[in-house]
């Protein structure tokens, strides 16, 4: 299914025909809008295909950050709730202490490679969009603190790959955050998924003890750059 936004299109799953060989999809849902938006198109294209796949939700939970969670939770409740149709499985959780600035990445490595070793899912499909061009980075203060690794690259990534034998989709690597946004409001998203979304990944004293966005992390700044508010709406 072609998805086309003046922000960018993806062509999703269609290049791929490979994925329809899968039967233990997983998806990396992290709370927040991307990872959302993903789950909300394998769902329309199982549907399409009549595919009877199952569907597993697979989320990391940083202890001292807690509140991810029940983002997550909400929203696998919304898509069992939207697609009625579709073979949900488990959510799979990964709780976790954080000591070093890289041990998130590799926590959740570690717990998808459990999940592919006992056989619980077979493919994995990732949200991760990209960063803004420079110059938009720039404009609206996304450059600071910003993952390089989210940067464009000059289109040498697949989004779609099997390294080291390990089915792998990240069909949002292309686009950024404002064909996300643009998403939401075409399939009327904006007043059921959206709310129950969260990016912001500062902790209980900046947050209200989890209440509200920071307002000033990366996530923060990226979600109101592209939807014209933070987390729940806030402006
Ligand atoms: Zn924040």
């Amino acid at each position: 299914m072609i998805y086309e936004s003046e922000y960018g299109t993806v062509d999703f799953w269609d290049p791929y025909p490979r994925l329809n060989e899968f039967k233990k999809i997983g998806i990396n849902l992290s709370g927040g809008a991307d990872s959302s938006l993903v789950t909300f198109m394998v769902c329309r294209e199982l549907t399409e295909r009549k595919s009877n796949a199952q569907v597993n939700f697979i989320t990391g939970v940083h202890n001292a950050r807690p509140t991810n969670e029940w983002n997550a939770r909400e929203i696998a409740e919304l898509f069992r709730e939207m697609f009625p149709n579709i073979n949900f499985g488990e959510h799979y959780f990964d709780y976790y202490d954080k000591n070093h600035e890289k041990d998130k990445v590799n926590h959740h490595a570690a717990h998808e490679n459990r999940l592919r070793d006992e056989g619980k899912i077979d493919v994995l499909f990732h949200g991760r969009t990209a960063n803004p061009d420079k110059e938009e980075a720039e404009a609206h203060n996304l450059l600071y603190k910003r993952e390089e690794r989210r940067d464009k690259h000059g289109n040498d990534r697949e989004p779609y790959h099997e390294h080291h034998g390990k089915p792998f989709y990240c069909p949002f690597e292309f686009v950024d955050k404002r064909f996300v946004a643009d998403m939401y409001h075409r399939f009327n998203l904006m007043d059921d998924l959206f709310p129950i979304t969260a990016s912001c990944v500062e902790y209980a004293e900046k947050t209200d003890y989890f209440t509200k966005p920071c307002k000033e992390c990366w996530w923060c700044r990226e979600k109101k750059w592209a939807f014209g508010m933070y987390d729940g709406g806030l402006q």
